[in-house]
């Protein structure tokens, strides 16, 4: 049964086939069984989950079930969980036991879904590798030497072995798109504001957006109906109902719309087998009935280092909260105030956090705050406006999701600006608030890749329906890790 998709699990139950009780308990015993070997979860909570499920399916018995009632899912370790350790992982937090929910940590358990556990993730969500983790690297089951993509790499890894058919994630600069191609995954960062950010450890707040893993675009839009919606505790959460992305969303007709494919997005940097992936996937889009069309997005090259002035600036302000007082790591015996916020952030942040901290720092200082931080915000601006033009001919963008497939564990560790490269292609739809998904694309010398496709504003409906029909023409997606069939 672990190998059966959220939408096939949700028939299951609602059949009568399974309970959810059954289901979560064999998903644990599968976690318990092979989760060594990969390092996803940082916190299992089996107690709390068999407990759900018992519920989950009383409810069902008393007809009050809705699709998600039941379904196990593994909660990314950057959302606050009542009575449950959240990490960020990060030392700092390694002893805060969260003492209130996140919204979408409320919304799942309001739809009566079960949460397995914590998935282990970069710290404070900076790593595009989850070799960043206080908890460890994680591994991809595709091939154990390679990193899974970061930062949400734990739920990539933990998704792809089939440990759960979902996770949350959360992407700043790609964090939930990067790590779904590198493991065969459907992932979406919905528009900035669609999914409350209340609970959800801040990194980069202008950037941060929640949102779902899965096996399929129709999954990811199950669960970003369950995490969408207006919340009055987070001031940027915008004015609108959650969503209710349903099969008829799913199947809108394709004949017509426009795809465009970016110019700069298919430049020397990119892999040639990648380039050959996705212009197969465009192919199949132009099967379905899409036109085709060349668009040009000019300021794309500054994309990157304006995202390494933003969010490192937003970083330092965010992460000024972890003195050692209030909660989170403290020092041993600090021998006076400045003592103790010194060695508790010293030694409770990691190196590239520091790094982090430091550049943000340096950005908004006085005397370089205009050159650095303003002067970003401003070409911010042309990024978004290069997109505001392309959508003047185009009703969605086809790119690749990364420049190259999973990188081996390690390889990239001594070089963070080769490490930051690998978010080229995603960290534009952050800079402009816009939805974007990734979806599996095929494979090059066995690891999978993704495409990714950028929508208007609020348009997650029409990205998921493309990649939905896309989905049902080909098979990439349910391809298997030689993992699964070991394990
Ligand atoms: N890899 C990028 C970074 O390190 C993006 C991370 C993210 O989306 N959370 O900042």
């Amino acid at each position: 049964m672990h190998d059966l998709s959220l939408s096939q699990l949700s028939l299951e139950l609602e059949q009568g086939h399974l309970s959810s009780y059954e289901l979560t308990e064999h998903l644990l015993k599968r976690i318990a069984a092979h989760d060594s070997q990969l390092n996803s979860m940082i916190t299992v909570t089996a107690t709390q989950a068999l407990a759900a499920a018992k519920q989950a399916d009383s409810l069902r018995k008393q007809n009050q079930a809705n699709a998600l009632t039941g379904i196990p899912y593994i909660h990314k370790d950057i959302f606050c969980t009542q009575d449950v350790l959240t990490s960020c992982g990060s030392k700092i937090l390694e002893n805060f036991i969260s003492p209130y929910d996140a919204t979408v940590t409320q919304q799942l358990k309001q739809a009566g879904m079960v949460m397995l556990g914590k998935a282990n993730m970069d710290e404070f969500a900076m790593g595009s590798s989850n070799e960043n983790s206080h908890y460890g690297p994680v591994k991809n089951p595709w091939q154990l030497d390679y990193v899974p993509g970061g930062s949400s790499g734990g739920s990539a890894a933990a998704i792809a072995a089939q440990f759960a058919p979902v996770a949350t994630g959360s992407d700043t600069g790609g964090s939930i798109r990067q790590p779904a191609a590198f493991t065969n995954l459907t992932g979406i960062k919905p528009s900035y504001g669609r999914v409350s950010r209340y609970g959800m450890v801040a990194f980069a707040s202008s950037l941060d957006q929640g949102g779902p893993m899965a096996r399929s675009a129709e999954d990811c839009a199950m669960m970003l109906n369950a995490m969408s919606g207006h919340d009055p505790l987070d001031s940027t959460s915008l004015p609108l109902a959650p969503l209710t992305i349903g099969k008829a969303d799913l199947h809108q007709p394709l004949k017509g719309l426009r795809v465009g494919l970016p110019k700069e997005y298919f430049t020397d940097s990119l892999n040639t087998e990648m380039r050959d992936r996705i212009e197969a996937a465009a192919k199949t889009l132009e099967a379905l009935g899409c036109d085709i069309v060349n668009i040009s997005l000019p300021h794309s090259h500054l994309a990157v280092s304006v995202y390494y002035v933003v969010a490192p600036a937003e970083a330092s302000s965010n992460l000024a909260r972890y003195d050692g007082v209030r909660y989170g790591y403290r020092c041993e015996n600090p021998v006076d105030l400045q003592d103790l916020y010194l060695r508790s952030r010293s030694e409770g942040f990691g190196v590239e956090v520091k790094r982090r901290i430091m550049v943000g720092t340096f950005v908004l200082s006085s005397g370089y705050y205009d050159a650095y931080y303003l002067q970003a915000q401003k070409v911010r601006q042309l990024i978004r406006n290069d997109f505001l033009d392309a959508f003047k001919q185009v009703d969605v963008i086809l790119s690749p999701t990364t420049p190259q497939p999973a990188f081996k564990l390690g390889e990239r560790m001594a070089d963070p600006i080769q490490m930051y490269l690998a978010d080229l292609y995603t960290i534009p739809a952050n800079l402009a608030g816009l939805p974007a998904l990734s979806a599996p694309a095929g494979f090059i010398n066995g690891l999978p890749v993704g495409f990714q496709l950028i929508g208007k504003d609020l348009e997650e409906a029409k990205i998921l329906a493309v990649a939905h029909q896309y989905q049902q023409v080909t098979n990439w997606h349910l391809q298997q890790p030689a993992f699964n069939t070991i394990v």
